[in-house]
């Protein structure tokens, strides 16, 4: 299989087959520090692949059947306890880790925090989920992405391309707007230029010039409830370059693309003004992913 790897445009793209792979998060680190949050399976649950149910065979008695076939395809996984994960012990480490190595984990387990979505045209995206205690510790290299790529391609397998296809947009075009048709490159472009702003006069200005949106004074209906942005008037300045950076992110990452350009821009605007509560913008960030990825999106 030919394999090629390559920054684009600041974009790490790694390219499998015919496979791309697109990193969302720059500027984002992470180290784990064992502090047992994502084995604590509070809104999820640990999906086995057939080769991790192979390596567990021994620990049987903690696997438990889905049921149905799982959407992805998974017809087993761990099972839980008060606690969460059934191998999770006191210390907030893992059992499996500890009794047999690290390569034992589920692929599941290895994965997190990331994760990945279907971008338009059925590349694929690699996320990172903020709501990770380890988010904007350690570092974040090729070796880690590599091995996050890895994990996504092994757990998922022959349905990656079904999931692909899936999430993939049908129609050529997209909207800027209510009245005009834009490519998806074009608009891919716009969000790229608009949040590549290093403050938020300039991100103001760009808004203004791009779709005639006036974020100090436009009205968005969002959840059957009508918002004034007026995102300037009440950001916490001192964040608006980490808030920028993550309204960034969200865009690459596509969980507004359903709508038109410039209503993305008004819900993002939106999310902004929510992190702009939370005087430590990344546990805001982890709030606000954790709604999006668990609820809206999914
Ligand atoms: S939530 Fe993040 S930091 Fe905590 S144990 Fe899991 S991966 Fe590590
Ligand atoms: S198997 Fe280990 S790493 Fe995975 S959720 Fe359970 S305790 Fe955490």
């Amino acid at each position: 299989m030919i394999c090629l790897e390559v920054w684009i445009n600041n974009f790490f793209i790694k390219e499998v087959g015919l496979t791309k792979w697109e990193i969302t998060f720059d500027g984002i680190t992470y180290e784990c520090i064992n502090c047992g949050y994502c084995c604590s399976c509070k809104d999820w649950r640990i999906y086995l692949s057939y080769f991790d149910a192979l390596k567990l065979k021994e620990y049987a008695e903690y696997i438990e059947k889905t049921g149905d076939i799982n959407e992805l395809g998974f017809t087993k996984r761990l099972k839980i306890n008060k606690r969460g994960c059934v191998f999770l012990n006191k210390d907030k480490l893992c059992n499996i880790q500890i009794e047999k190595g690290y390569d034992f984990k589920p692929t599941m387990c290895k994965l997190f925090p990331f994760s990945f979505m279907v971008k338009w045209n059925g590349d694929l995206l690699l996320i990172i989920k903020h709501y990770c205690n380890g988010i904007k510790k350690g570092k974040c290299d090729d070796k880690i992405i590599k091995h996050a790529i890895e994990c996504c391609e092994e757990l998922y397998l022959d349905e990656l391309d079904k999931i692909r296809l899936i999430g993939m947009e049908s129609s050529a075009k997209t909207r800027l707007n209510k009245d005009t048709l834009i490519t998806w490159e074009e608009r891919e472009e716009l969000g790229r230029y608009i949040f590549d702003s290093s403050n938020l006069d300039e991100l103001s200005e760009k808004c203004w010039e791009l779709l005639k949106l006036n974020i100090s004074k436009e009205t968005i209906h969002m959840h059957n409830n009508i918002h004034k942005l007026n995102l300037k008037s009440e950001i916490f300045i001192k964040n608006e370059k980490e808030i920028i950076r993550y309204l960034g992110e969200l865009n690459k990452r596509e969980h507004f693309r359903k709508l038109n350009f410039k209503k993305e821009i008004c819900y993002l605007i939106n999310i902004g003004k929510e992190l702009s509560k939370y005087p430590n913008v990344f546990r805001g960030e982890g709030i606000i992913d954790s709604k999006i990825l668990n609820y809206n999106i999914r």
